[in-house]
């Protein structure tokens, strides 16, 4: 049998204090891959709760679980769902690692932060999604792929009717007409999920390669009779739009989303406030009942106007839902998810044995946002 290698890294995950977070960046099955890899863990009480792994299912897995201080003390390197807060950052040694959703596109006083503590900081917002050997560690994915499965069922859940067509002694009831904005990875989750429930979806985004991915998941692509041909930016992501395309898009969503019973926004450029897509006056236009799930909804503002971040708010009968951290309601499986893209950050900055940045790896240079090498990043 393979001998488990000496563990050369310990790795510590602290329990997740914010208010929407049930998600934890640790499960157990993953800790078992990350003791072959090398790796011992540490675990705060409870962490996993949320997600339905015990303290006891993480020490069967070789974890110790342990108190937060002993992991400050102990760990090498740190693993969060979200990102520590500026008070723990003053708490963690110089030298430690921190592996997190750091906000780094649009947060430099917390990257200030990070160096200023001496830490090494790994963004995961940046990885290198486009290349192959990245794919595992893609959270982005993992995480929006789950939101966008989640984001139907709440909306079925708000919604007064059904979603599929059904036939009673009472008469016939038409299908729910769904029209999901932004078709990246969410969206196309979203899609799947609105069809398999029996919605008639229709779908919108500005990249033009979106037409033919929303139209392979049977649903319709919805015409705003506008071109943005241009749409695509770096790496296949969307650009931000101009002042005026931004407004002549707004306008044609507002007249079209009156058609729909269930909109559920998800449109995002890397890097950027999300745009606005459904303006007040789009919203004003909804029939009453009709059930907006705003998944773009953020500190910056979301796709649509008047969502709040975890606020239900009924504008004119339209309940319109800010629901950004939907992954983290279905905890147990994004969890897992999410363990094992940042298992798999962990485990590429080990070389050696050691915690190594390489700036010469294309992965390396586009993640480590603080630390002695984080200097030589390209293009900054
Ligand atoms: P995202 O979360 O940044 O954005 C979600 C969607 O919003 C995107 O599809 C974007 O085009 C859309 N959007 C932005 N502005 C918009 C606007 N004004 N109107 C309408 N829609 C707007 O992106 P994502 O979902 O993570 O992925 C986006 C693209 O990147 C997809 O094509 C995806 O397949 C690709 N991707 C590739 C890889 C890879 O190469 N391995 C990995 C992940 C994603």
């Amino acid at each position: 049998m393979a001998q488990t290698p000496e563990a050369t890294v310990v790795f510590g995950v602290f329990n997740e204090t914010s208010e929407h977070e049930s998600r934890v960046a640790l499960t157990p099955d993953i800790a078992t891959r990350l003791r072959k890899a090398g790796v011992s863990c540490l675990i705060e009480h409870g962490a996993g709760e949320a997600a339905s792994y015990t303290d006891d299912d993480y020490a069967k897995a070789g974890v110790t679980v342990t108190d937060k201080q002993t992991i400050l003390d102990e760990a090498d390197a740190l693993g969060f769902v979200d990102r520590p807060s500026e008070q723990m950052i003053t708490q963690i040694s110089k030298g430690t690692w921190v592996i997190g959703m750091l906000g780094s596109f649009t947060d430099e006083a917390y990257v200030s932060a990070l160096q200023q503590a001496g830490l090494t900081a790994i963004a995961i917002e940046r990885l290198p999604r486009q290349l192959s050997s990245a794919q595992s560690m893609d959270e982005m994915t993992s995480q929006n792929s789950v939101m966008g499965y989640k984001a139907v069922l709440v909306a079925a859940n708000e919604y007064g009717s059904f979603l599929p067509m059904m036939t009673t002694a009472a008469g016939t009831i038409r299908p729910a007409k769904a029209l999901i904005l932004g078709a990246g990875i969410a969206g196309l989750q979203a899609i799947g999920t609105a069809k398999r429930l029996g919605a008639v979806v229709t779908a919108y985004d500005v990249r033009p390669a979106s037409k033919s991915e929303v139209e392979s998941l049977g649903a319709k692509f919805l015409d705003l009779g506008l071109d943005f041909s241009k749409g695509q930016g770096e790496g296949g992501y969307a650009r931000a739009l101009t002042a005026e395309e931004q407004a002549q898009q707004q306008a044609a969503v507002d007249k079209k989303a009156s058609e729909f019973d269930i909109i559920i926004t998800t449109a995002k450029v890397p890097g950027r406030k999300p745009p606005v897509l459904l303006t007040k006056e789009g919203v004003a236009g909804l029939h009453r009942g009709a059930v907006v799930v705003d998944c773009a909804a953020s500190d910056l503002g979301g796709n649509v106007e008047g969502s709040t971040i975890g606020e239900q708010v009924t504008d004119g009968g339209v309940k319109i839902i800010g629901a950004p951290y939907l992954a983290s309601e279905v905890s147990t499986t994004a969890s897992n998810l999410l363990s094992r893209n940042v298992g798999d950050i962990l485990t590429h900055f080990i070389k050696d044995g050691k915690l190594t940045v390489d700036m010469n790896e294309e992965i390396d240079q586009a993640m480590v946002v603080a630390g002695d090498s984080s200097q030589e990043r390209k293009g900054e």
